[in-house]
C-alpha cells in the first residue's frame, strides 16, 4: 500500500521546508514531494490521507526511553512502550540498558532488537552499558555492544562514579565511534536525596539533591571529552549552572551535545508539594531560575534535544510514601504538546522545535532518520496543531501511569503516526495496516 498525504503543512528542519504540500510515499519511502502530485498505477494501491489544516513532520525520534523489558515487563515492555511512543508521534526509539539483565553484551542487544523486529510498533535502537552490569567497576565489551547495534554506551540510572573508568570508556567509545551517554550524578553529593536541595525540600522535610550534585559530573564529563576527543552526550540536564558549563565548552569546540526533558522546562520542584511522587524523578525538578535557564538553553542551542526519559512505573510502586517511591515519570505520549507550548510561549519557533524533536536527536545517534528527504524511510506523523485536549493517563498506551501532567489542558494532537509507509497509529478508525 502506497500513501498519498494530500495539502499538509511539511515542517521539515533538516531540508529547510515549510509549505504546504503533497507527500507521495511508495515502498515504504518518501518517492516525491510538491504540489497536486498524482500516484501512479491502480487507484487500488493509493490510500490517500486529507492533510489539510495538518502539519506534516517527520517522525520525532527519542533518544532517551526505558522499556523496562527484559526484567521489568510489569512496568512496560516493547510493545507498550512502543505503542505509547506511535501514540506520541515518535517513530524511532532509543532505549536504555538498566534492564534485567543490564544490556551490556550481544545477547541482551539481541534479544531487544529481535523482540522490537516482532512486536514493536516504531524502530528500537538498543543503547548499551558502558561498565559490566552496570556497576561503574569492569568496562563492558563496547566493541562488541557496537557490532550487535548498540548505537552508544551508559550506565544510564546511575553514573560512572570512577573518572579513570570512564576516561577509559570514552577512548573505547571514540574507537566505535559511539556517543558516551552520562547520567550527571554525584552519588556522594546525593547522598540519598528525592527532591531538589532548597527551599521547599526543606518545608516538607524531604532530603534534598543539590544541583551541584549534577554540575560536578556535568564539568568532569566535559573535561574528560575534551581529553579524549570522546564524543559526549549529557542526558536529561536539569540545572542552571549545567547549562553554563555546556555553554562554555560548545564554545571552546568540545564534542559534546545535550539533551533535556519537557519537565525541566515545563514544572519547577514546586510539584513536589503534596508529596505528590509523579513528581519524582532523577535530576529532581528544580527552582524557576533553573527552569528558566533550560528554555535559554533550548533557545541558544546548548540544549540541542529534547528527550522524554520515559520512565515507566505502576501505580503500586508510585502510591508509596514519597521517600520509598521510585525516581521517574512517563513521558512518550505527552512530549510534542509540552513542546509546542514553548513555540505558544515565544521560546522556540517552531522550525525549532521540531528539529530538537527529530533531526537533531537524529544526529547525536548517527540515525538516518528525523527528516523526509526523497528516498528517506517514511516515518513521519501527521499533527493537529489546533486541537486540544486533556492528559488522562487512564487512556495512555503506555502500561504505566505516572505522570505529572495528569488533567493538563494540552494543544496539538498527533492524528496519525507513520513507520516506513505503514500506519502504526491513528486517531481514525478507517486505518487498515
Ligand atoms: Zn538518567
Amino acid at each position: 500500500m502506497n500513501l498519498l498525504i494530500r495539502n499538509g503543512r511539511l515542517l521539515d528542519p533538516a531540508h529547510r521546508r515549510d509549505e504546504v504540500t503533497d507527500v507521495l510515499i511508495e515502498n515504504g519511502k518518501v518517492a516525491r514531494i510538491g504540489r497536486t502530485l498524482k500516484a501512479e498505477g491502480p487507484k487500488s494501491d493509493i490510500q490517500v490521507i486529507d492533510g489539510t489544516d495538518r502539519w506534516v513532520v517527520p517522525g520525532l525520534v527519542d533518544v532517551h526511553v526505558h522499556l523496562r523489558e527484559p526484567g521489568f515487563e510489569y512496568k512496560e515492555t516493547i510493545k507498550t512502550g512502543t505503542e505509547a511512543a506511535a501514540a506520541g508521534g515518535f517513530t524511532s526509539v532509543c532505549c536504555m540498558p538498566n534492564t534485567q539483565p543490564v544490556n551490556d553484551n550481544q545477547a541482551v542487544t539481541r534479544l531487544i532488537r529481535e523482540k522490537a523486529r516482532q512486536e514493536g510498533r516504531v524502530h528500537v535502537f538498543p543503547i548499551g552499558a558502558v561498565t559490566k552490569d552496570s556497576k561503574g567497576e569492569e568496562l563492558a565489551e563496547i566493541g562488541e555492544l557496537a557490532e550487535a547495534g548498540c548505537v552508544a554506551i551508559t550506565d544510564d540510572g546511575k553514573p560512572v562514579m570512577n573518572s579513570g573508568v570512564m576516561r577509559r570508556a570514552m577512548e573505547y567509545a571514540l574507537a566505535f565511534d559511539l556517543p558516551v551517554i552520562d547520567h550527571c550524578e554525584d552519588e556522594h553529593l546525593m547522598d540519598g536525596g528525592v527532591m531538589n536541595e532548597g527551599v521547599v525540600s526543606m518545608e516538607l522535610g524531604l532530603r534534598g539533591i543539590p544541583a551541584a550534585a549534577e554540575e560536578v559530573m556535568v564539568a568532569r564529563n566535559l573535561i574528560l571529552a575534551e581529553l579524549t576527543g570522546a564524543r559526549l552526550h549529557l542526558a536529561h540536564v536539569s540545572t542552571a549552572g549545567s547549562v553554563r558549563l555546556i555553554r562554555e565548552a560548545k564554545s571552546r569546540g568540545a564534542r559534546v551535545t545535550a539533551e533535556t526533558c519537557p519537565h525541566y522546562f515545563s514544572l519547577t520542584e514546586e510539584a513536589v508539594r503534596g508529596y505528590n511522587t509523579d513528581a519524582k524523578m532523577n535530576p529532581p525538578l528544580r527552582t524557576v531560575q533553573d527552569r528558566d535557564a533550560i528554555r535559554q538553553g533550548l533557545k541558544d542551542g546548548t540544549l540541542d534535544v529534547i528527550a522524554t526519559d520515559h520512565a515507566p512505573h505502576t501505580e503500586d510502586e508510585k502510591n508509596r510514601e514519597f521517600d520509598l517511591a521510585p525516581f521517574g515519570i512517563v513521558g512518550l505520549e505527552t512530549a510534542l504538546p509540552l513542546t509546542l507550548r514553548l513555540v505558544e510561549e515565544g521560546v522556540l519557533s517552531l522550525d525549532e522545535a521540531v528539529a530538537k524533536l527529530t533531526v537533531h536527536p537524529a544526529r547525536v545517534m548517527r540515525l538516518n532518520k528525523g527528516h523526509l528527504g526523497i528516498g528517506a524511510d517514511a516515518d513521519l506523523c501527521l499533527i493537529e496543531p489546533e486541537a486540544a485536549w486533556t492528559v488522562e493517563p487512564a487512556r495512555f498506551h503506555s502500561k504505566s501511569r505516572n505522570t505529572p501532567f495528569a488533567g493538563w489542558r494540552m494543544k496539538g494532537l498527533v492524528a496519525m503516526t507513520i513507520v516506513e509507509g505503514r500506519v502504526v497509529y491513528s486517531t481514525e478508525e478507517i486505518r487498515a495496516v
